[in-house]
């Protein structure tokens, strides 16, 4: 046998337990052929000496937003003050929508209105999102085309969508182009695969033929499509089938290849707590509101039974401890009225989960995928609206672990910085950039956090038989990095210097 590529000089973290450690990866045909002793007398094309440079499994973002991170809207992240955001938006290019993202209303002087907007819009329609993808706010000409809602411009969840609705869609090409731009920056920070979380309908869509501008990009990255809920229909099935609703052809998680496929059935139950949506038991810390519920529980509901018999995996959208209980119950009744053997749902973001709850995720197998990043930039503020006793529930690491729950690692890029080094840093030190300690005793080992952001992220994706380890047979993704994550002082720093998928480097800086 002659390999294609041998790399030796590796310090290669397997994350197999079998063979946890290896110092030379043959490959061949795109998947990892052996290591060390199996390859080191075959013959290669290629021999590459990386130097003693550390080597992983690529990291895997269970939850992202590639489209809607790659777009071309106005950038005003950052700004704090209602002037310097005018000042931004006025004269954008164009004649159509001014689109707008990285609103903050915790970060401004005061609120932005439709009535600020106006003065800048010359009559053309206005749309800045805010950060967490729950809000946004418009100008008057776009309230004027949604009769019925009693608005200064701040527009929260089935509003904003309503709004949103407005704008869409999006063409295929202008979507390949997105796609295209967030490939190139997940590559550079060592991402081998992404979930998109959600196309085709629903808050964050670009289009009904989203999975069509995927097909047409073909990315130099894995990818996995969440496919919203929103588009499950009744289906003239033979009754012997028991799906009431399905989505086109009977599509359904698993369709596909190893670099496009289908994934999860994407629900969504809340907001979320940048926007003080999250639905929660008890009210956000010294208010009345205890956030809402994205829908009436029982279209929810009817939504988790019949994604389920349809044969979806379902991510569910679920971040406040009340959305969390809905989703158990869901879920539960689901299984119980038809029994799914490794249905391996998931809950998207579980971001507060008091206790009590902890026993019931492992019990259902449900798989938590967080986003360690949220704490890192917005854990001061979560802390704050959560107060002193339900801030060491957020986001949490250990007593996932603890339970014998397995943890996924995602980004929900762009709602925050997407590079999985720095959540890896996050889920270690579980410092807020601030410097606040933010639920230390949910901090995990390196090892773990690498654990979550490979065979975690691939378990959540179903896709650990191929993916998330340096294993024998498995395809060839893999990150190059310049120090050891174990012995770093400053994990987020450490460079990427290379990003190979499938056998071959589709990000290279340093090699
Ligand atoms: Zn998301």
């Amino acid at each position: 046998m002659r390999l294609d590529l041998k790399l030796t000089g590796c310090r290669a973290l397997t994350m197999d337990p079998a063979r946890p450690a290896a110092h030379t990866i043959g490959l061949w045909q795109g998947r990892i052929a052996g290591l060390d002793e199996q390859v080191e007398d075959l013959p290669a094309a290629e021999t590459a000496d990386l130097g003693g440079a550390v080597v992983l499994p690529g990291f895997i973002d269970a939850h992202t937003h590639l489209a809607w991170n790659g777009r071309r809207t106005t950038d005003i992240a950052g700004l704090t003050t209602i002037a310097g955001i005018l000042d931004r938006l006025a004269g954008a290019p164009g004649t159509g929508w001014i689109e707008a993202s990285g609103y903050d209303p915790r970060a401004v002087d005061r609120p932005l209105t439709a009535a600020d907007l106006d003065r800048i819009s010359d009559g053309r329609p206005v749309y800045v999102a805010d950060l967490s993808g729950h809000a946004c706010v418009v100008n008057s000409v776009v309230l004027r085309q949604l009769p019925g809602i009693d608005s200064d411009g701040w527009l929260t969840e089935n509003e904003q969508l309503a709004a949103r609705t407005l704008r869409l869609p999006y063409s295929v090409d202008e979507i390949v182009e997105e796609l295209h731009e967030s490939a190139r920056q997940v590559l550079a920070e060592g991402v081998t695969m992404c979930a998109e979380a959600g196309i085709g309908a629903g808050l964050i869509a670009s289009s009904p033929l989203e999975a069509a501008a995927y097909q047409r990009a073909r990315l130099p990255i894995r990818v996995q499509l969440m496919v919203s809920a929103h588009v499950l229909h009744p289906v003239a099935a033979d009754p012997a089938d028991g799906i009431a609703r399905a989505v086109d052809l009977g599509l359904h998680t698993g369709f596909g290849d190893d670099m496009l496929s289908l994934g999860a059935l994407k629900l969504w139950t809340d907001g979320g707590m940048i926007a003080r949506t999250a639905a929660l038991s008890e009210p956000y810390a010294g208010t009345d509101n205890r956030g809402q519920l994205a829908d009436f529980e029982e279209s929810m509901r009817a939504a988790v039974i019949d994604g389920h018999n349809a044969g979806w995996q379902l991510a569910i959208h679920a971040i406040g401890d009340r959305a969390v209980d809905f989703a158990l119950d869901a879920v539960a009744e689901a299984q119980r009225q038809r029994p799914r053997a490794d249905a391996r749902h998931r809950i998207e973001h579980c971001g507060l989960v008091r206790p009590a709850q902890l026993a019931r995720i492992a019990e259902l197998g449900v798989v938590p995928v967080v986003q360690p990043t949220f704490l890192h930039a917005y854990g001061d503020d979560y802390s704050e609206i959560m107060g002193e006793r339900r801030a060491p529930w957020l986001y949490r690491g250990r007593s996932f672990l603890d339970h014998g729950i397995t943890v996924a690692g995602s980004s929900d890029r762009p709602v925050a910085d997407g590079a999985p080094l720095r959540a890896i840093e996050f889920m270690v030190r579980r410092r807020s950039c601030g410097g606040r300690a933010i639920g230390p005793d949910e901090a995990v080992t390196v090892e773990e956090a690498l654990r979550a952001y490979t065979l975690g992220s691939a378990y959540a994706c179903r896709k650990e038989d191929v993916l998330g380890s340096i294993t024998p047979g498995k395809l060839a993704d893999l990150v190059v990095l310049g120090d050891d994550p174990r012995t770093s002082d400053d994990i987020a720093q450490i460079p990427v210097l290379a990003t190979m998928v499938n056998g071959t480097f589709a990000h290279n800086s340093a090699l």
